[in-house]
């Protein structure tokens, strides 16, 4: 599975980091950095779980 992310719809507004710090981070300058873009099957759930947290729709698992 893959995570797709719209850069121009984040608002860096870091829910996502809340709900899973090891697979996105809000970097210093306000960006997000995916630390685990195609994460394994095991943290499904938790990737889920950060993509329905997107306030702005920014986030979409594929695969
Ligand atoms: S929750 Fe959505 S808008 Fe906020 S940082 Fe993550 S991807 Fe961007």
């Amino acid at each position: 599975m893959r995570i797709e992310w719209d850069e121009r719809r984040c608002a860096s507004l870091g829910m996502c980091e809340e709900v899973a710090p090891d697979v996105f981070e809000i970097a210093d300058d306000g960006e997000l950095t995916l630390l685990v873009p195609e994460p394994p099957e095991g943290s499904r759930a938790l990737v889920l779980d950060a993509v329905a947290a997107c306030p702005t729709g920014s986030l979409r698992l594929l695969g």
